[in-house]
């Protein structure tokens, strides 16, 4: 029996037995990802005493390009919508020219407006720093503004040359003839419900503090609106129960929110991790940043994500398509079944998604893992990506 998720009264998701979820296996390394995952979310659903899902596979990127001549077709967009949570592999974009990438088109289309990347050690994962166990930070990227939006013209095009000259005439400033140009929208509006999800995420799990992470400095309408908005926002919806880092007290119970410039943010994310539980960003920023952290616990194999906007989320690894490993049961499934367990958090269902977290772990105790991660450990022979699901499926649920 299939079923629809659907919204209560204040916006929060109605989770049916049995939902049905859209999957967008992806391109590259997709296919391989989601044969290892699959079975391993099905049997902590299972164990939680949940689902099953019923798993709906709609098409996007080269598989929709071949089987309907799109790359995103319309019932694609309007099944994700229908849905309301679905779980997406990689989808690949060509640099430089070619079609726009299809993850962006998703998250503009569907206002999914925050990118939340959850950056938490698993034990037993090689880890290029000496405590990864002091990482654990969540971090909210705006997902539909900055210089991402995708306004931008290539160089001599007509559209450039024209806002060239615009800049000139109306605005006194020289832009070099025949640069490319693009445009860093970041509005009061978007900026804003991305902080007020991390505010309400980082009260919810009772973090010690949130971050501003901004390049405000140098961009100081563009990212220094973002920090001030952010502690505006801070200040007037959640005064009470949140308060900025040089107010703070000894001993604060409230929410601590602070702002640290990106480059600063990147350094001290090294040094400090445990400083730092909620980060909310823009865009670019958030980017860069994500995949800096994966690096820390363990790499992009590793790491979980979802783009959500308002009662609506799709779920996604951080990383890409990784066309050099495709198709050879090589990489590391892990990402797409942590985004997975993430998911089953997101819809209420905790225990599955523990289930789930808990057998990773115990495989990685095991050292049973993929080229990635075994080539960061000593003598450590790397496990095909069908076999190591196997193995994290066989270590589900159970004492230890
Ligand atoms: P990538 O696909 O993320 O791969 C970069 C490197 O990360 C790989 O070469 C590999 O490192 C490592 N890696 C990625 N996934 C892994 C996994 N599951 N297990 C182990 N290692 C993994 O980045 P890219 O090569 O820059 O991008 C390729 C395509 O993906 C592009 O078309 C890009 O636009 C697209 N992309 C899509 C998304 C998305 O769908 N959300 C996100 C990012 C990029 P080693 O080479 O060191 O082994």
């Amino acid at each position: 029996m299939s079923e629809i998720i659907t919204l209560g009264p204040d916006g929060q998701l109605i989770v049916p037995p049995a939902p049905t979820i859209p999957i967008i296996v992806g391109d590259g390394i997709g296919p391989d990802l989601w044969r290892a995952a699959r079975p391993i979310l099905d049997a902590a659903v299972a164990r939680g005493g949940h689902g099953p899902i019923n798993w709906l596979e709609v098409l996007a990127g080269q598989e929709a390009k071949t089987k309907t001549g799109e790359h995103l077709p319309e019932e694609t967009l309007a099944a994700l919508k229908k849905y309301r949570v679905s779980l997406k592999g990689p989808l690949g974009t060509p640099v430089g020219g070619g079609i726009r990438s299809l993850n962006v088109a998703i998250r503009q289309k569907l206002d999914l407006y925050a990118c939340i990347r959850p950056v938490t050690w698993l034990p037993g994962c090689p880890s290029p720093v000496k405590r990864p166990d002091l990482m654990n930070m969540i971090i909210f990227r705006e997902n539909t503004e900055d210089v991402y939006a995708g306004l931008e013209w290539p160089a001599g095009s007509p559209e450039a040359n024209r806002l060239i000259d615009l800049a000139g005439q109306e605005f006194k400033v020289k832009i070099r003839p025949g640069s490319a140009v693009g445009l860093k929208p970041m509005s009061e509006f978007g900026s804003k419900r991305l902080i007020r999800m991390a505010l309400k995420w980082a009260l919810e799990i009772k973090a010690p503090n949130l971050t501003l992470v901004h390049k405000g400095n140098i961009m100081k309408f563009t990212e220094g609106a973002f920090r001030s908005w952010g502690y505006e926002l801070a200040a007037s919806e959640f005064g009470a129960l949140t308060v900025p880092e040089n107010e703070a007290t000894a001993g604060e119970t409230r929410l601590i929110v602070k702002d640290r410039i990106a480059d600063n943010m990147f350094m001290q994310t090294l040094l400090r991790p445990d400083e730092y539980s909620v980060l909310a960003m823009p865009n670019l920023n958030g980017d860069y940043l994500s995949d800096a952290l994966a690096a820390q616990i363990g790499g992009l194999g590793m790491a979980p994500g979802a783009n959500v906007g308002d009662g609506l989320a799709v779920f996604e690894a951080t990383h890409g398509t990784a066309p050099k490993y495709a198709g050879q049961d090589k990489v590391n499934p892990s990402s797409l079944i942590l985004s997975g367990a993430f998911m089953l958090d997101f819809m209420g269902w905790k225990d599955s998604g523990h289930l789930v977290r808990q057998a990773l772990t115990r495989t990685l105790a095991d050292k049973i893992v993929t080229y990635d991660l075994a080539r960061q450990m000593d003598k450590v022979s790397p496990t095909a990506t069908s076999a190591f699901g196997r193995a994290v499926l066989d270590r589900m649920g159970g004492e230890r």
